[in-house]
């Protein structure tokens, strides 16, 4: 049975709690990809991370939207910057509406990503991490983890790095 449906209701623009930045794709033209295909696709993400981890399928499905990157940038940039998506608590994942998840496998790692994020927000794994900026860092290291299981079971030879990112959290 698939858990409730995915919320279209379009939320407002507010940049607050755990953030994920990944740099855009090039520009894909592509037919939208419907509401039922996108429940559809999301359950499956999810399934996928539940078999590659420990973490449960959520019984709600977070809402999911796919958005110009004009409007992901007034979201969570102070001016222009690259973004794939990324994840708020409580609100959801935002994707750059140029990924084309339902042909690309990079493309749909990158919403696995952002989807672990809700997992892990669910279970509140990482709430013990006193630093926050470790905390981010955990997060991260954890779902880049789970992309590229994902990536490399479809065959994938990309892998996301957190080398691409520089480490933030101070001096070690
Ligand atoms: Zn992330």
């Amino acid at each position: 049975m698939r858990p409730g449906p995915v919320s279209s209701v379009v939320l407002p623009a507010q940049a607050t709690g755990t953030r994920c930045y990944a740099r855009a794709a090039g520009p894909f033209i592509g037919v939208p990809v419907e509401h039922d295909e996108l429940i559809d696709l999301v359950s499956d993400l999810f399934a996928v991370i539940s078999a590659v981890s420990s973490y449960p399928e959520p019984y709600h499905l977070p809402p999911v939207q796919l958005r110009p990157l004009s409007e992901l940038q007034a979201m969570v940039c102070k001016g222009p910057c690259q973004l794939r998506g990324f994840y708020m608590p409580r609100k959801g994942v935002y994707l750059n509406d140029t990924l084309d998840i339902r042909n690309d496998v990079i493309a749909r790692s990158v919403l696995l990503h952002e989807l672990v994020h809700h997992v892990q927000e669910l279970s509140g794994r990482f709430d013990i991490v006193p630093n926050q900026c470790d905390r981010w860092w955990s997060r991260e290291r954890e779902a880049y983890e789970i992309q590229n299981a994902y990536l490399r079971e479809n065959g994938n030879g990309v892998r996301f790095a957190l080398d691409s990112l520089p480490y933030m959290c101070g001096d070690r």
